[in-house]
């Protein structure tokens, strides 16, 4: 077999050909409340994965699970070909400790609904904090990282602004420009403009879909069908924690199979 060379792309992993992320019928519950039913999931590298779904139906949930922000309670999943949270020996699973975990975390970019800035600090020092902190990055070079990623997000001469300054799109975009900082190979987003103000929305889902068209592999809990269409490699519809179906966001869309799934988008749509 010949050997081929893939160029290093942002967000994609050079060495995996295998899947970007991989969930194997994951379960998760709050005491007896069953959340996650088994969700099974493949979302292969430079993907942008929009995952649909009613209120409570455990979207945000898997989302946290991906990055052991949530415990799972059976299944698997693995990230760039590695198992999240735990380490397999002898045929058993053993949870990998603190600092492991947060290594795992480390490339995978998250942005909620809530912006989640720190109010008392400039933008750039938002997105100089973690890399700087946890990533052990110079601070010199951490600034002219953020000085450009903030130039990419549209927000090049809010370096020195406060968030209580900023509109819901602009700190969402410096939310963005802060996960990226960590040079995520991998970006989640939960529900990522639904708090803003209609007019808001649309130059945060430009941010996103630029990012898309570079690579980035991208899981997007939304409810913005127009996205999903236009930017969406494929779609999720989640129902009580379960993946009711899935498929190409535009076929999804026009001529939606499940029951389920069309009185959800009759809904949004
Ligand atoms: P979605 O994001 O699709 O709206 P969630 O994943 O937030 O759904 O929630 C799914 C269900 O899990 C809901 O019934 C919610 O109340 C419950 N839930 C989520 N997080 C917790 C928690 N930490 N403790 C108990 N129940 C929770
Ligand atoms: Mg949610």
């Amino acid at each position: 077999m010949t050997e081929v060379t893939v160029p290093a792309q942002a967000g994609r992993s050079a060495t995996e050909s295998g899947p970007m992320v991989r969930a194997e019928q994951v379960h998760k519950s709050f005491g007896p409340l069953e959340v996650l039913k088994g969700i099974d999931l493949e979302v292969r590298a430079g993907e942008v994965c929009c995952l649909l779904g009613p209120s409570g139906s455990g979207k945000s949930t898997f989302l946290r699970c991906i990055n052991h922000l949530e415990k799972i309670n059976a299944g698997r999943i693995w990230v760039d070909g590695e198992l999240i949270g735990y380490r397999e020996h002898g045929g058993k699973l053993h949870e990998l400790r603190e600092k492991e975990v947060a290594a795992q975390r480390r490339p995978i970019g998250m942005v909620f609904q809530r912006f989640n800035l720190f109010p008392h600090m400039t933008v750039l020092q938002n997105i100089v904090e973690a890399p700087v902190l946890v990533g052990r990055a110079r601070k010199a070079e951490a600034r002219d990282r953020a000085a450009q990623l903030l130039e990419r997000v549209g927000l090049g001469d809010k370096l020195q602004a406060y968030p209580g300054q900023l509109s819901g799109g602009q700190q969402q975009r410096v939310a963005i420009a802060r996960a990226l900082a960590m040079q995520p190979k991998l970006m989640l987003f939960d529900e990522p403009t639904s708090a803003l103000d209609p007019e808001l929305v649309g130059e945060v889902l430009d941010v996103m879909k630029d990012l898309a068209r570079d690579g980035m592999t991208m899981i997007v809990v939304t409810h913005e069908i127009g996205f999903a269409r236009e930017v969406g490699d494929s779609l999720v519809f989640m129902d009580g924690g379960v993946v009711v179906e899935q498929g190409d966001p535009r076929a999804v869309i026009a001529d939606p199979k499940h029951e389920r799934t069309k009185a959800f988008l009759a809904k949004v749509l």
